[in-house]
């Protein structure tokens, strides 16, 4: 009988079966996907063009401990996201160039912080109602499907104005790719643990015997949706090979805030990733093309839905699944909350550690 049994192969998953395993004890993992490491998976199209599977993933932290513990499994390159937004048939920078806002609406100054009861009040305190409909409006409602009014305010946390001269996405202390990829990161993560794919737990639950189940899949599901289902936005994503182009766009990725550019939320060139003496040997580019839809099926559950009827829906599994002894329900799926990769791992260290202590 294994110490641990460990359900999901992503980062969550994998960190506290690296922490466990180096603590001493058995673990193994069993993933339903024929790859492991979750979301943070990539492959390389026939152009030599390599693609991240669940979407573009940019590694970032501003802790220097965590930087150091990624560095333990890949090098990372150097690379630091910077977006452009297509408005008005011209490129402009995203996160909103304050630049942008001023000849925009000249004398439109932000209002002092007060009660905002929904994300479009959030956001219009940031901005001039001209800017948030071209950038923000369009974008968000895409993202997830309802009208802004309808969406926490919390939500426009996730973004800000910026001067010309900081045009970068994130302003972490630390950013990078993992050199060779994050598929051979994960799997340097998983160097010697046992591991299982194609292997649906829920399906299967009655082959495996472990003191202690680390489950890293959705949380509604490990119940039978007993409660009802967790509403996620998940992204349909379309490739596109160009082979008589270099190059389709002056960064790597594009967003499409207007309904009239195409339903498509943004567009992904990947070459943007690749290291600029590898990439100038590659002809043609690689293009993806994602549109948001409310996924039926829990392996394109990507984004939680961020309203209080899905939250108050996720504290009542919660509860059951701590009544559950020997049963931990975590990561982004078990804890129905969005964590950058960062996060996954810190959090994963945090419980893994607490597993270890129990185990003492
Ligand atoms: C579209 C998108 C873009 C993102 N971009 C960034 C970014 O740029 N930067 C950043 O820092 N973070 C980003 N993230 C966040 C990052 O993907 C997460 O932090 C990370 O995936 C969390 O890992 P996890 O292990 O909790 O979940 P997952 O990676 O989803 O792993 C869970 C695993 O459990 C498996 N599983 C589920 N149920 C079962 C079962 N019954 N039996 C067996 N296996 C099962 C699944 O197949 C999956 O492999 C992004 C997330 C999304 C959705």
């Amino acid at each position: 009988m294994d110490d641990y049994l460990i359900v999901g192969s992503g980062l969550t998953g994998a960190v506290i079966a690296r922490a466990l395993s180096d603590a001493g004890h058995a673990v193994t993992v069993v993933e339903r996907r024929s790859h492991a490491g979750g979301n943070v998976h990539e492959q390389t199209h026939a152009s030599g063009i390599a693609f991240h599977t669940y979407g573009p993933h940019y590694f970032r932290t501003n802790s220097e401990k965590l930087w150091d513990y990624v560095h333990r499994f890949a090098r990372f390159r150097p690379f630091e996201a910077a977006l452009k937004s297509l408005v008005d048939g011209r490129l402009e920078n995203w996160p909103i160039a304050a630049s942008y806002i001023r000849r925009a609406a000249r004398d439109w100054a932000p209002s002092p912080a007060g009660v905002v009861d929904n994300f479009e009040e959030a956001s219009l305190a940031m901005m001039p109602r001209v800017v948030y409909e071209k950038f923000v409006k369009g974008y968000s409602e895409k993202q997830w499907g309802v009208p802004a009014t309808a969406l926490s305010a919390s939500l426009a946390k996730r973004f800000d104005v910026r001067e010309d001269d900081e045009p970068r996405l994130m302003r972490h202390r630390f950013q990078g790719l993992p050199e060779g990829g994050y598929s051979a990161f994960m799997s340097k993560l998983l160097d010697g643990i046992r591991i299982i794919v194609d292997c649906d737990y829920l399906k299967r639950r009655g082959e495996f015997s472990a003191r202690t189940v680390v489950f890293t899949g959705p949380i509604d599901e490990y119940f039978g949706f007993a409660h009802g289902k967790l509403k996620y936005r998940g992204q349909r994503r379309e490739h596109q090979y160009l082979p008589d182009i270099d190059w389709y766009q002056p960064c790597i990725q594009v967003n499409n805030p207007a309904a009239a550019n195409g339903p498509h939320i943004r567009t992904i060139e990947w070459k943007h990733l690749i290291a600029p003496e590898q990439r100038n040997a590659i002809g043609g580019t690689l293009l993806t093309r994602e549109t948001t839809v409310t996924p039926d099926d829990p392996n394109e559950y990507e984004y939680p839905f961020p309203d209080d009827a899905n939250a108050r829906l996720y504290a009542a599994y919660a509860e059951q699944a701590r009544a559950i002894p020997n049963l931990l329900i975590c990561g982004r799926l078990g804890e129905y909350c969005y964590y950058d990769m960062d996060q996954a791992i810190g959090r994963a260290q945090v419980l893994a550690q607490r597993l270890i202590d129990e185990a003492r």
